[in-house]
Parts: C-alpha cells; sequence; structure tokens
C-alpha cells in the first residue's frame, strides 16, 4: 500500500525518508495506486541536472482529463465538479457535475478538432474567471494541444509576446470580463495583440458580458453555435509521460518573464498528491483557491490537483473587494467552503479593513487556510489565524514556484506543528538544501542561505519554452547538480524552513547580508503599518543602506511621520538589531504590484537610487499609478 494520505507526524517523517531512500520505488506506487494508466512506464526517472535532463515515467501512455474526468464519471458523475461564483452577487452560482465537465470538455474539445488544432499545437487561452477557462484547459489537454493560459489582466503588449513566444496557432477569449464594477473589453485588448501577430488564424470568443464588439471576417468565431453542434463525445488523446501538457510563464516580478514547460505524468502525480495531503482533501469538503487559472496556483490547485482527486473546486470571477470587502466571507459561508487558498497581499488588504466585515459571516466551515505568492508577515499571519480561522484552522504557508509545478514546503495541516512566517518541513520528495556564497552546502540546523533542491521531484519544469540554455543558466549554473530557486532561506533549530526573500534583494550593509521578509515583518507589526517594503540604496560607508516604502493603515494615516518612522525604527532594532534599522522611511499610498499582488522591489529599488529614467517597463503593473506618486514624494 501507498501512502497516498497522511494522517500523522510520524507517518509524515517515515514517508519523507522513504521517498528520500528509494525515490523511484515511492513514486511509482503513489503513481500504480492512485492514477489511471493506458501503459505503464518502463523506467521512473532518468535525470541529468549538469544538462539538464529530466524524465518521469517514461514510457508510460495517458491522458490527464481521463484522470481529472473520466475516472471520477462511475461514483461521482452528479457531485460538483467545479463550483462557479459569478462576480455579480445576484447572479445564481454554477454547480458543474463531473458528469456535465465532461460534456463540456468534450464538445470544447471536438470543436478545437475541427478548427484543425493537433496534438502539440499551441493555444492561448486568454479568458477570464469563468467555467470556460478551466474547460478550455481541459480540452486543450483532452486533445494534447499545450495550453498556454495567459491572465486576462494581462495588456496587450504582454499577451502578444506571450502569444508570440510560443508561437499559438489560434486564440480563446471573451467578449469581455467583469471585474467589481467594472467591465473589461477583453476583445479589444486581443485585437490590438494580434495585429503583430500572422500566426494565429482563429479566435474563438466566449460570450460574457454581452457587449458589442468588432469580430474580425475570417479570423474570430462566436464559441456557443459551434459547442451546439459538437459532439459530447470525444475520445482522449494518448499522450507520452513526457509530452508537454502547458507553457506557463512566470510572474515576472524579477524580469522577462520565462515560458516554464510542464509535462504530463510526473505534474499530475505530483499536483494531485500534494493537493490531497497540503490540504487534507476529504470527499465532501468544498475547496476554494482564489488565485487566478492564469497563475500557475490556479493550474496546479484549483484545476488538476482538485479534479485529479474528484474534489468540488470553487471558480470565483470576482475581487475581493465587491460589493464590499466581505465578499471572501460570504462566499466562505455561501458554499460551505471547508479549505480556503489566497495570497498574502489579499489578507493584508483584508486586514486592513478590521474585522467588523468577518464578524457577519459564518466561517465555521473552515479546517485549512492556506497563503502562496509572499512570504506572509508574521501579524498576516495571525490575523488570518485568529480573525478568520478562529484559532482552529491551521494555516499552511505554502512555498513554491511556477517552476516548481506544485508545493514544495509547506506543513501539512493536522500533521506538521506550525510557526507564524515559516512554511516549516520539505513535502514528501522534496529535498532542499541552504547553500553558502561559495557554493558550499550549509549543513545542520539554525543556518541561513540560498535555496536549492538537491534532486528531480516528479513536477518541475522541464524547460523554458524555445530557451533551454536560459533554463541552464537560470537554474543549474549557480551550484552544480543543484536546481536553485532563486529565494534565500533559513532552516531553525528545528528544521524548519522560513523564506526570507529573493536573493536579488538581499541587501548587504556594512558587511551583512540582509533578506527583506525579517525586516518588512518587523515593520509590520507596527499598529499603524499596512504593509511595506524594502530595498538598498548606495551609501559611502555602509556600501548599502536601508529605504523603506511603508503603506498605512486608516488609523496610522492622522499620526504624525517623525513618531511613526522612531517607532518603526524601534521594532526593527528590538526584532533584528540595529544594523537593520531604516536610513529613509517614506510613507506612500500604495505599493507597486505584479499583476499576482507580488511587491515589484525591483522598481523600488530604483527609485531608491535615483535610477528613475531606467525603470524598466512598468505598464505590466498592477498599480502603476502609485509609481509616479512615489517618485513625486521621495525622500
Ligand atoms: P519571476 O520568476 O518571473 O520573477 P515570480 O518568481 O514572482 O516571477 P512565481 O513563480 O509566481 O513567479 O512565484 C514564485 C516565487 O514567489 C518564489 O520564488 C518566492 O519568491 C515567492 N513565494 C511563493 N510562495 C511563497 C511563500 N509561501 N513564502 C515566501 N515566498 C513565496
Ligand atoms: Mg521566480
Amino acid at each position: 500500500m501507498s501512502n497516498y494520505h497522511i494522517k500523522h507526524l510520524e507517518e509524515y517523517y517515515q514517508v519523507y525518508r522513504k521517498s528520500i531512500r528509494e525515490p523511484e520505488n515511492f513514486w511509482a506506487e503513489i503513481a500504480e495506486e492512485h492514477f489511471l494508466w493506458r501503459k505503464k512506464w518502463d523506467k521512473v526517472l532518468e535525470w541529468d541536472f549538469t544538462k539538464p535532463a529530466i524524465k518521469w515515467f517514461q514510457g508510460a501512455q495517458l491522458n490527464i482529463t481521463e484522470n481529472c474526468i473520466d475516472r471520477h464519471l462511475g461514483t461521482r458523475a452528479n457531485k460538483t465538479a467545479i463550483l462557479f461564483e459569478p462576480n455579480n452577487p445576484d447572479e445564481p452560482a454554477q454547480h458543474i457535475t463531473y458528469k456535465q465537465l465532461s460534456e463540456r470538455v468534450n464538445q470544447f474539445a471536438n470543436v478545437l478538432k475541427e478548427q484543425g488544432v493537433k496534438k502539440g499545437d499551441r493555444v492561448c487561452i486568454y479568458v477570464p474567471m469563468i467555467p470556460e477557462l478551466a474547460i478550455a484547459t481541459l480540452a486543450c489537454a483532452r486533445i494534447g494541444a499545450i495550453h498556454s493560459v495567459v491572465f486576462a489582466g494581462f495588456s496587450a503588449a504582454a499577451l502578444f509576446s506571450r502569444i508570440n513566444d510560443s508561437d499559438c496557432k489560434i486564440v480563446i477569449t471573451s467578449d469581455g470580463s467583469f471585474r467589481g464594477k467594472k467591465s473589461i473589453d477583453l476583445k479589444g485588448i486581443v485585437d490590438e495583440a494580434l495585429e503583430d501577430c500572422a500566426g494565429v488564424k482563429t479566435v474563438l470568443v466566449v460570450k460574457r458580458i454581452n457587449s458589442d464588439i468588432h469580430m474580425k471576417e475570417g479570423r474570430d468565431q462566436w464559441l456557443q453555435p459551434l459547442l451546439d453542434k459538437a459532439s459530447k463525445e470525444c475520445v482522449a488523446e494518448t499522450m507520452e509521460a513526457e509530452d508537454p501538457l502547458f507553457i506557463l510563464y512566470t510572474s515576472g516580478s524579477t524580469g522577462k518573464p520565462k515560458g516554464m514547460v510542464h509535462t504530463t505524468a510526473g505534474y499530475m502525480v505530483y499536483s494531485a498528491y500534494t493537493f490531497k495531503n497540503a490540504f487534507q482533501y476529504q470527499e465532501n469538503d468544498v475547496y476554494w483557491c482564489t488565485a487566478d487559472i492564469g497563475w500557475i496556483t490556479g493550474h496546479s490547485y484549483i484545476v488538476y490537483g482538485p479534479l485529479a482527486n474528484g474534489a468540488t473546486t470553487v471558480l470565483f470571477e470576482g475581487v475581493p473587494s465587491y460589493p464590499d470587502f466581505g465578499r471572501f466571507w460570504e462566499i466562505i459561508q455561501k458554499h460551505k467552503v471547508t479549505q480556503f487558498y489566497t495570497a498574502p497581499t489579499a489578507i493584508r488588504a483584508l486586514a486592513k479593513h478590521g474585522t467588523e466585515l468577518v464578524d457577519q459571516y459564518d466561517l465555521s466551515t473552515l479546517k485549512v487556510l492556506g497563503s502562496v505568492g509572499e512570504p506572509i508577515n508574521e501579524e498576516a499571519w495571525h490575523w488570518y489565524n485568529d480573525t478568520i480561522g478562529k484559532k482552529k484552522s491551521p494555516i499552511i504557508d505554502t512555498w513554491w514556484q511556477t517552476e516548481t509545478g506544485g508545493i514544495m514546503i509547506t506543513p501539512i495541516p493536522y500533521v506538521t506543528p506550525t510557526k507564524p512566517t515559516y512554511a516549516t518541513l520539505p513535502f514528501i520528495g522534496v529535498q532542499p538544501a541552504l547553500m553558502d556564497e561559495n557554493g558550499q552546502e550549509l549543513k545542520g540546523n539554525q543556518v541561513e542561505g540560498r535555496l536549492c533542491i538537491k534532486f528531480p521531484w516528479p513536477s518541475m519544469a522541464r524547460t523554458i519554452w524555445g530557451n533551454h540554455q536560459r533554463y541552464k543558466e537560470t537554474y543549474f549554473s549557480a551550484y552544480e547538480n543543484m536546481y536553485f530557486t532563486g529565494d534565500g532561506a533559513l532552516r531553525d533549530e528545528v528544521g524548519y524552513y522560513r523564506i526570507t526573500g529573493r536573493v536579488d534583494d538581499v541587501i548587504i550593509v556594512s558587511g551583512h547580508n540582509l533578506g527583506t521578509a525579517p525586516i518588512e515583518d518587523a515593520i509590520n507589526e507596527h499598529p499603524a503599518v499596512a504593509e511595506s517594503a524594502i530595498v538598498g540604496f548606495p551609501h559611502d560607508i555602509k556600501g548599502s543602506a536601508l529605504y523603506g516604502y511603508v503603506t498605512l493603515k486608516d488609523i496610522g494615516e492622522s499620526r504624525d511621520h517623525n513618531n511613526l518612522r522612531k517607532e518603526i525604527n524601534q521594532l526593527i532594532t528590538d526584532r533584528i538589531g540595529p544594523i537593520a534599522k531604516l536610513d529613509k522611511i517614506q510613507f506612500s499610498e500604495g505599493l507597486p504590484k505584479t499583476r499576482s499582488g507580488k511587491i515589484m522591489r525591483r522598481i523600488l529599488r530604483k527609485i531608491a537610487s535615483n535610477e528613475m529614467d531606467n525603470l524598466g517597463d512598468i505598464s505590466t503593473l498592477l498599480n502603476p499609478e502609485v509609481v509616479e506618486n512615489i517618485i513625486e514624494n521621495k525622500l
């Protein structure tokens, strides 16, 4: 019997040891007993980090949609697979059963085939968070087309570069999208992006907002009439284990986005296994991840991981602030959500509005609270734990990346004792290493260094689309025989990991390496502070000095700024030491963020260093307007 579901800490350690000692046997057992294969593998793993070349389950044949849909039809045909909650709370929610999902995916797959899409072709999906987004994704997988989902909040330029980079043949979009009070003309953005994309011959348009859009003759087609004519049966394409399943671009926090390529079998096994354990998923749970399917979190933990486990997964079209900042809590109450997975940026934004809105709703169904995307600061962790979880739902701070395909370091709820700001222990099969600047591995506990992974795990990205050299240089060249994550981390006295921020953001002050997360954490403990970001700027004596950007809660805005500065530096001195005191503290209305809600320290660093004419492209930011404001008020 394999250990598909881990239930207590001793079992975790035992299974973890097995996964390290005999990784091939371990993963073969999980794969064999819990998934549907057309043909079993000949070899579990073949790898070489110097090339780099990684192959899992070679020789196996399968289709991931048979694992996510068909195999549930016997026992779960009428169970809700996708629970769609529209932007407008007055519009009824939709419960799409596994049977309906099967029919809709097959119809969509047949439409794609009719449009000439073949196995291996790239399909760009630029659709808002409506059921068709998940269905289009699965339809591609059904016929072996490689999906490239682009977050439907990106600009025409960002969309263009992604379509072009992976040479997509067809674009799936909608007439528009609803976001809070606004509606957005998505089709107009697609038209603009396609002006220079000669390769795209077909655009399929989902009707969502009923707006009057221009349809280009010979290229654009409404999807619904095509679906109506299509058969509800579609034989799934046979895929080899290492056939690409999708391309997904990283969020671009640190520079030009990379088109990560994920393949079929290993990705399926790892996303499903992590979902089951990290969320302790049980048959009648209602699971909700608030990410967009346009990010890896949505791929692995809205679509593939949950569906492979026959789960009910909530898909929310709207935003946390509409009609008011109680929307998330209203949805949890309405659908009796059991697992809730969101990002620190959302938690901080909601915490800023106090507890009044939270207290209006019944959140007693919650069992697990997840966090992903950035380090969760201590203040936000406690608010999440106390106000949302009522101290009874464990928080899983899940560290992972687009490149890793699935969760890598996380507590297992009800198994691993949690610790604020710590992602705690490696997941089963994951072998982290901390490296020093000279390329030596730091052994033992109470060490801090650069986070690497020593051994392949099934869902690691296999390459960067069209640029294997960049893949090698970015991830496998910093340290010999190691996957380098780009993040810094520390390991505490019991072996728990804490992510300290990106290595690129580490600041060297008078010879001391300072990670961003612990300092920001200390700042955020101040009751008047909502959010903060620190960066380095050149300093004659110290090499670098620290510049802090701080946004205040409503209660903080009326306070004397010089007093606040003193109090913040006092907190830093108490928590970390005087070495980490900030030379400058600027109060700003907001911080520049990526579309996925991450703070863009790269831009703040340039501003602090007076390199205003060299900010790079800021049009892809969530809130480009704050940049100007920050520049104007620079200290
Ligand atoms: P790019 O690679 O293009 O700069 P990105 O790194 O923001 O973009 P993602 O793959 O979405 O793109 O994000 C992964 C990164 O997010 C991690 O490397 C880490 O820096 C951060 N991260 C994710 N989850 C956590 C977490 N739980 N704790 C700390 N940091 C996290
Ligand atoms: Mg990254």
